[in-house]
Formats: C-alpha cells, sequence, structure tokens
C-alpha cells in the first residue's frame, strides 16, 4: 500500500504555492509548481481551483474532494482545509503552509477510513472501486487495497433503491377553522418550552392563521400579506398553524420560497413539527422543479458507456451518491454543490431530466424514480417546501396532475413578483426552439445520453395505431422546420435553413441595426431592441415562420385527440404501463401546443397590432462578446394579473409574507406586486416590526469620494474596508465585469494578510458552496451579485461589513422602461432601488447579538431612498478614511452582554 505521506502535496492560495515532498514543505513559483504538477500526480484540495490560482487550468491530480465524494457520498463538507480538518477530527491548519502536510493526514485519514468495520457507507464501495479503476480515477489504485472485497455480489444502484408505493389519491381536506387558543399552543410547542413568548410572533401566527379558514367567496381565496421584519420569527409563525390545518383537516400546505438557502432552513425546521426524522421525511417534502433530480435512465446510460472519460468518473460517483441520497437532489440537495464543478460541469446536466425526455411508465426505473417519488410524497404530505416558480406551474397545470396547491404561504413574498414575472413570459428563440425539435424528432447525430423522440416514446401507438402513427409522422415532418444543430453559425453566417431560422437571422439584423445605432453592439453583453416598427424582411419572415409553426401544431393537436380517445377506447395492447406512459404524453403535448399557441401569437404581432397587456422585444443574448441565443421576448406589463388568475383565484388561503414586502410602509406596493389589487376583495395587512436594536448594532455609512467609473479607487476602498473590518465582508456589485475587476486587484493583496477573498463569477465553484466557506471562515471575505443580496443568510460574526459598489440602478431595459412608463417614472425606479437596499441591508443583521456596517460607495445616493433602511439606524456620509475608522470600531468592538437573551431565542434564522 502507498503511505500518502510519501506522495507530494500541493496547496495553492493568492497568498502563496507550497508543495511538501519528502517530508518538507516549500514555497515554490507557479512554473516549478505546474511542472510538477505535470510530472507527477500531487494531492491536492480543488483541483480547478487550485489550477486557476496557478494559471493552469487542465491542471489534474488526487484531488480529495473526489476521495470524499467517494468515501462519504452524501455527506456535507465544507471544501476547504479547515472544512476538510474539521471533518475528519484532524487539527485545522494554523498557517497556509501547513496545508500540504494537512492533504498529506487527510489522505491518511480518509483511507484508514474505507478499512473501518463501521464505514456506514460501505455497500457499494468495491464495485465502484473496480469501475473506477478501469476509468483510470487516479484515486482507485490508492483506495483499491483498502477496500475489502465484500463476501457476496453487491446489488447495484437500480435494483437496491426502494420502489415508491402507489397510492389512493388523497379525498379533499376536510373544512375546518383553527382557534387561536389551538394556534398559539401549537406555537409554543414548536418554540419549545423555556422560550420566551414573544409578542410579535404571537400575534403572527393568529394574522397567520386567517388564510386557513373556509372559503367563502368564489375567486376570492382568504389571502394575508404580512410584513414581519427581520427576527419576528415568522417562519415557525405560519408553520404553526400551516402545521396544525393540515393535520386537522388531512391537506396539504405549500410553502413556497424563493432561495434555496430558505428552503434548506425550512427543511431543518421539519424536525420542530415532527422530532421522528421518519415522520418528518413522509410529512414534510421538498419539492423541486424535475431538471433538478437525477435520471435514473440517464445514469444507466452514462454508467453504460454513454459517457466517456472525466464524465464517466463523475457518472460513477454520483451513482456512490445516488445510493445514499435522502431524495435524488441534484442541485441544492445532498449532492455537494461543489462536485459538478470539480469535473468542469462537464456531464452533470445530463444525468438530469432538463429536457422533457421523460418516458415515464415506459421506463424501466420508473418505480424508483427520483422524480416520481417526490411528486408522489407532496400529494400526501402535510407540508410541501417548494419554489415560486414550481407552485405556479402547478398551479397552472395542476388539473391534469391532480396537484394544484390550494393554501400556500410565499414566503420571501417580495420575490413574487419577479418569480410569476419569469414563469408567464414567452420566448420565441433559437435554444427554446431546438429543445422543441428534439423532442419531437428525437436526437440529432453525435449527441450524448439518451434523448428519444416522440416515436420512441409513443413506439407502441405508432406501430398499433394507424391514426396515431400518422399523426407522429405529420409532426416529424412539420419540426424540420425549426432549427437544427449548428443554427447559430448559419444565422451568424446568413445561411439560415427553413423558415425558423431565417426569422432568427431577421431578427439578428433588427437588432444589431438599431443597437448598433445607439451604440451598444461593441460592448459584448446581451442587444436588444424593442418590437415596434418592424421591417418588411423581419414581417415577411415572421409570416412564414408562422405558417411552419400551424403546420406543426396540426398533427400534434390529431396526436393529442388521438391519445385521449385510445385511453377511453383503451385497445389490447394498453397495459397499465403503456396507459401511464400515454398519460404523461398527453399533458406534455399539451403544454407544448400552449407553447407553440404562445409562439404564434407572438408572431401576429410583428406587423400586427401591439397589445397593451405586454411588452415584446427582440433579443441577441451574449456572453463576453459570444452569441448564444437570438429570440423574441414577451413579458406581461403586469405578470401579477395571470398570477391572480391561475394562481390565486383558485386558492383557498394564501399567505404572502417577507421582511420587506411594502418597500418602507407602502402597502399600496405590496399589493401591486403581489397580485392582490387583482382579487375583488383585495387582502388582509398585517405588519409587525423588527425586534432588532438596530440603532444601537448597525450603520449606514455613505461614503462620498469615490467617483464613479474609477475602478482604481473603488478597488482600494474595497481591499481598505475588508482590511479595516478584518474579513467578514459581503461585497455586492452590479456588474460582474466591475467584480471580476476589483477581485484581481484585491486578492493577492488581501490574501497575504491572511483575508481569504472569493467571488461569484471568479471562482469556479457553484454560489451555495461559495456562501458555505464564507460563512465558515470568519476571516473571508466573498465579493458577489444579485443572487447573494437575497440569499445569503450568515448569521454572526462571519458577515460583519456589507459594502455595495454604489446605488443598485436598474439596467435600462426594454421591459424595465415600459414598466417604469407606466409604473410613475421616478417613484417606480425608486421603490425597486429602496427594495434592493433593504434585501441587502438585511445580510447584515440575522440575529439580536449582530451587528456591523452597511457601506455604500456612492458620492450621489438621493436621501429620498434612505427610508429603505430600518427607522432609527445612524446614517454618516462621510469620506472612505472615515469610513474605514467606523467599519474598524464596529467590527472589533465587543457585544454588549445580555442583549441576545433580552431579544429573543435566536435559534432558527428567519428569513
Ligand atoms: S421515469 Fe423518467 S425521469 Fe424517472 S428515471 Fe425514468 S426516464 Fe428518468
Amino acid at each position: 500500500m502507498i503511505d500518502p505521506a510519501n506522495i507530494p502535496a500541493l496547496h495553492a492560495s493568492h497568498g502563496g504555492i507550497w508543495l511538501r515532498d519528502g517530508g518538507h514543505t516549500i514555497a515554490l513559483a507557479k512554473g516549478q509548481a505546474i511542472a510538477r504538477a505535470a510530472e507527477t500526480p500531487v494531492l491536492l484540495l480543488n483541483a480547478p481551483l487550485t489550477g486557476q490560482r496557478l494559471g493552469y487550468p487542465e491542471l489534474n491530480g488526487l484531488d480529495l474532494l473526489e476521495l470524499w465524494a467517494f468515501l462519504h457520498p452524501a455527506r456535507f463538507l465544507v471544501p476547504t482545509p479547515k472544512g476538510l480538518a474539521q471533518a475528519l477530527g484532524l487539527p485545522a491548519p494554523a498557517n497556509e503552509s501547513d496545508i500540504p502536510a494537512l492533504l498529506q493526514e487527510a489522505a491518511r485519514a480518509m483511507l484508514a477510513r474505507m478499512e473501518a468495520q463501521d464505514w456506514s457507507e460501505r455497500e457499494g464501495a468495491w464495485t465502484a472501486a473496480q469501475a473506477l479503476n478501469r476509468l483510470r480515477w487516479p484515486w482507485a489504485q490508492l483506495a483499491g487495497p483498502h477496500i475489502a472485497k465484500p463476501k457476496e455480489a453487491e446489488r447495484w444502484l437500480f435494483s437496491k433503491l426502494p420502489e415508491w408505493e402507489e397510492a389512493q389519491p388523497r379525498p379533499a381536506p376536510r373544512t375546518i377553522a383553527l382557534p387561536e387558543d389551538k394556534v398559539l399552543a401549537r406555537l409554543d410547542q414548536l418554540t419549545g418550552t423555556g422560550a420566551e413568548p414573544r409578542a410579535g410572533q404571537r400575534a403572527y401566527a393568529a394574522a397567520a392563521s386567517t388564510a386557513f379558514r373556509p372559503k367563502e367567496r368564489r375567486d376570492q381565496p382568504n389571502m394575508l400579506l404580512a410584513e414581519a421584519g427581520t427576527g419576528i420569527g415568522k417562519t415557525l409563525g405560519y408553520l404553526a398553524p400551516a402545521s396544525l390545518w393540515a393535520g386537522e383537516a388531512q391537506g396539504t400546505v405549500w410553502v413556497s420560497t424563493y432561495t434555496k438557502a430558505l428552503q434548506r432552513q425550512l427543511d431543518r425546521e421539519s424536525l420542530r413539527l415532527f422530532p421522528n426524522p421518519a415522520v418528518a421525511a413522509r410529512r414534510v417534502v421538498v419539492r423541486k422543479g424535475r431538471e433538478n433530480y437525477l435520471c435514473l435512465l440517464n445514469l444507466e446510460d452514462a454508467l453504460q458507456g454513454g459517457f466517456a472519460g472525466r464524465a464517466a468518473i463523475l457518472a460513477q460517483l454520483v451513482a456512490r451518491w445516488a445510493a445514499y441520497s435522502k431524495d435524488g437532489d441534484m442541485v441544492g440537495g445532498d449532492l455537494p454543490g461543489w462536485l459538478p464543478t470539480l469535473f468542469r460541469r462537464n456531464g452533470s446536466t445530463a444525468l438530469t431530466d432538463r429536457r422533457g425526455e421523460c418516458i415515464y411508465a415506459g421506463c424501466p426505473h420508473y418505480r424508483k424514480c427520483f422524480i416520481e417519488r417526490s411528486a408522489r410524497a407532496s400529494a400526501d404530505a402535510d407540508i410541501v417546501i417548494a419554489n415560486h416558480a414550481l407552485v405556479m406551474i402547478n398551479a397552472a397545470r395542476g388539473r391534469e396532475t391532480g396537484q394544484r396547491p390550494q393554501r400556500i404561504v410565499f414566503d420571501e413574498g417580495h420575490h413574487l413578483f419577479d418569480a410569476a414575472d419569469s414563469t408567464f413570459s414567452v420566448a420565441l428563440s433559437g435554444q427554446e426552439a431546438i429543445e422543441l425539435r428534439r423532442w419531437i424528432m428525437g436526437p440529432e447525430s453525435g449527441s450524448r445520453g439518451r434523448r428519444r423522440g416522440l416515436a420512441a416514446r409513443l413506439s407502441d401507438l405508432a406501430s398499433y395505431d394507424e391514426e396515431g402513427g400518422q399523426a407522429i409522422r405529420g409532426a416529424i415532418d412539420a419540426a424540420q422546420a425549426l432549427p437544427a444543430d449548428e443554427w447559430l453559425k448559419r444565422v451568424v453566417a446568413g445561411e439560415p435553413f427553413g423558415p425558423v431560422e431565417a426569422l432568427l437571422g431577421a431578427v439578428r439584423g433588427t437588432v444589431y441595426a438599431r443597437a448598433a445605432d445607439a451604440g451598444e453592439a461593441d460592448a459584448g453583453y446581451g442587444l436588444e431592441t424593442e418590437l415596434a416598427e418592424p421591417d418588411g424582411p423581419l414581417v415577411e419572415a415572421a409570416q412564414e415562420a408562422a405558417l411552419a409553426l400551424d403546420a406543426l401544431v396540426k398533427p400534434l393537436t390529431r396526436l393529442s385527440r388521438r391519445l385521449e380517445a385510445v385511453i377511453e377506447d383503451a385497445p389490447d395492447w394498453l397495459d397499465s404501463a403503456a396507459r401511464a406512459r400515454i398519460e404523461g404524453a398527453v399533458a406534455s403535448l399539451g403544454w407544448r401546443r400552449d407553447l407553440i399557441a404562445a409562439w404564434l401569437a407572438l408572431l401576429a404581432r410583428i406587423g400586427g397590432p401591439a397589445d397593451a397587456d405586454y411588452v415584446d422585444w427582440l433579443a441577441v443574448d451574449r456572453v463576453e462578446g459570444r452569441e448564444y441565443d437570438i429570440g423574441i421576448h414577451r413579458h406581461w406589463l403586469d405578470p401579477t394579473r395571470p398570477l391572480a388568475e391561475t394562481v390565486l383565484k383558485p386558492a383557498q388561503g394564501v399567505i404572502i409574507t417577507s421582511a420587506t414586502l411594502t418597500g418602507g410602509g407602502e402597502w399600496d406596493n405590496a399589493e401591486r406586486r403581489s397580485g392582490a389589487i387583482h382579487l375583488p376583495g383585495g387582502a388582509e395587512r398585517f405588519e409587525a416590526a423588527s425586534p432588532f436594536d438596530y440603532p444601537g448594532r448597525a450603520e449606514v455609512l455613505i461614503v462620498t469620494d469615490i467617483k464613479r467609473g474609477d475602478i482604481a479607487a473603488l478597488s482600494g476602498a474595497y481591499g481598505r474596508l475588508i482590511e479595516a473590518a478584518g474579513g467578514g465582508t459581503l461585497g455586492l456589485f452590479t456588474a460582474i465585469r466591475r467584480l471580476r475587476a476589483v477581485h484581481a486587484r484585491i486578492a493577492d493583496r488581501l490574501a497575504r494578510t491572511g483575508l481569504p477573498l472569493y467571488a461569484q463569477h471568479v471562482d469556479p465553484m457553484d454560489t451555495g458552496t461559495l456562501v458555505d466557506i464564507f460563512r465558515d471562515d470568519p476571516r473571508a471575505s466573498l465579493l458577489g451579485t444579485d443572487a447573494l443580496r437575497d440569499g445569503v443568510d450568515v448569521p454572526g460574526h462571519s458577515l460583519r461589513l456589507v459594502v455595495m459598489e454604489g446605488v443598485p440602478w436598474s439596467k435600462p431595459t426594454v421591459l424595465h422602461a415600459a414598466r417604469r412608463l407606466a409604473g410613475g417614472g421616478n417613484a417606480y425606479d425608486d421603490r425597486l432601488i429602496r427594495a434592493r437596499l433593504a434585501q441587502a441591508f438585511g445580510r447584515l443583521i440575522r440575529r439580536a447579538e449582530d451587528k456591523g456596517s452597511f457601506v455604500i460607495l456612492s458620492a450621489a445616493m438621493p436621501s429620498r431612498l434612505l427610508s429603505a433602511f430600518p427607522p432609527g439606524t445612524p446614517i454618516r456620509r462621510l469620506t472612505l478614511d472615515e469610513a474605514i475608522i467606523a467599519v474598524s470600531r464596529q467590527a472589533h468592538s465587543e457585544p454588549p452582554l445580555g442583549l441576545s437573551a433580552a431579544l429573543g431565542h435566536g435559534g432558527a434564522t428567519p428569513a
């Protein structure tokens, strides 16, 4: 057996590069490190990140994170040296130069664990190691001798996973009312004995219970808008009536969030509702879009030769994980978020069902399928934790699936408008159209994975039913008019093939002509232009494309009718598997037909009259000058209208809640952005201010001497502020370009003083992992964009300073301009900006004992926006030098004793 102490170990950060070899650790230069790593495999932690630090992205080696994924497949790990040490019970490294030795120690400890009798993830390891050895996984040779060969052949994943049970559909819930004393007693039970009663939380729970009353009027759900400042404890406040109602009425409450962070927190809270984890897993179900889950058929295909090279190794590690996963969720579930990035995202998306190619009951793994299991589990659950988009889609399509959400709590309700905006929008773009073509026609040459077209998915219908077969062939013929592989190249070269590619060419021509006039074409970012006054070639191309799409709708409609008739007549060949498959096909055909109908409406608009309900525009999507999609877009001017029609009106009860629902007391705004104005009886209101001592524990500092557009000054300011706070800083940007520029200028300097700096859009890691690293290391800082403004929940000392690069103005898009015009001009902009400021500020104080500074680097921050901050919070305009003194004082002062006890229990972190 090889002792890892004899394998060289490499660590590289912005602070330097260290190699341990032959018992000595030395600092070395990039070139030397690259040469060493190229000549012999080295131990390292996170190869892509190390490679990036070395300026050598292809770096490979013995990555300890891959070994961890093999050893403990579904176990959480913060992927840093400190996180690894902690997970293995080893002393944390005191200096960066100690890290290579730690890597050797950690490798030894992990290999030793494979010999331990109580290795809980032993099953399947030997077989996986054999397969990984054949794939030349660098660890296979080292790990192999430590894994005992099992006496009996190991069951392979697909026979080992449990099957879900078909259950009787749940009857409609009972009609009950919730007495307030019972709701409050449930709240006491959830907060725990000994917790100090919190008046705000009790009032909140009582208000939330009104949404569970029996519905009195058609189209008017019991609707509550509830603004509860951070620290009220609203999660348990609504879970108290929700869980009580679900238990007594035998129904399901959907709790919907916008961020994964809150979903995870809610999942953890489920143990308060049901302390027995087995019961909790049954009664509280996390439900996500199907593209999040592992598709076992895709995995089987990957394991059996569909994937090659590194992607095949990833498939093996994913198969290890699937055997131990709680729910098969690959995005934000128990698959480490860092695992796909170790493989440069190579293959991970092909393992999910992203393109609606599921063959349902025709799939050999249907009865074990994670997606099917989660859908069934949610039908019987008390609480379903989902996201806004999924709730809206289920509400819109729920008639077919029998899973229409009827009682809904929208937490993070300030995002409902944006979620509705994207859910109810339409895009006729090259990417969307080629997806439809593939769904109908199946794979084109050389495509990876198991892709099947309509004919393969409905092979029995195609062969036994003449009319059905004809409709399928008709659809395949008509789908030839849709864009095919390499469409973008052809369109850019001016050689489109077929009417839809020709349309995209005309769209592109118009966008470039108009955007170039506005001087934007060379900036390298997305381009768009209003769909107004289209020229002759565009109108003609739209008419041709509409004819082609119309010709596609017809056979799809015939096919739908035929499938419905087959279900009705039930011919001999229709066994229960075929029936389920055909029912699945009817539903997905329906969505596709709706999509094409929406495209046709959009095309009719080109050259026709505009519809005041919509905002339409043409766009070329680009990243750093590279085009990746072209299309026509349509959004509702007010997306809360379809929200009200499809989600709110049919529901029995709806709570929309957030810490920043009104944007500073503007209830009209909350009613407009939640869709309450479209309900005949509107909504009830509830309001509770945060119990936190913002005046005593937070401050807003507006730095007035950094000139806009001066990157050197901006970088200098970030660097000095982070130093003053000793790390623990969240830096927020509105443009990725500036974020990268600032990071490049300050990361090395900060690292040399022991202050690691991480950044979204720079470090090759997913956002969730970056936040985990940031949370785990109080000296770390993190730079990011919008997702961090809302999704970061880091209580305690790890986050003590938030720095915004400036006022978060809106991007001047066509959509924004239209809404601004309709929404009152400057007042509309101000509301949006205040909401963003309030969200960003909300990251700072998550618990009563937190404290910190909120800095805006802006010479021109208008005073009218300052009402975004909680009343009483000190706000000062000052120079950078003064701000640095203030930040340093705030970050290093001690919290007053006993304050935490006075202000609340501080257990659950409210969103
Ligand atoms: S049922 Fe569909 S999603 Fe599930 S494993 Fe089979 S093909 Fe994949």
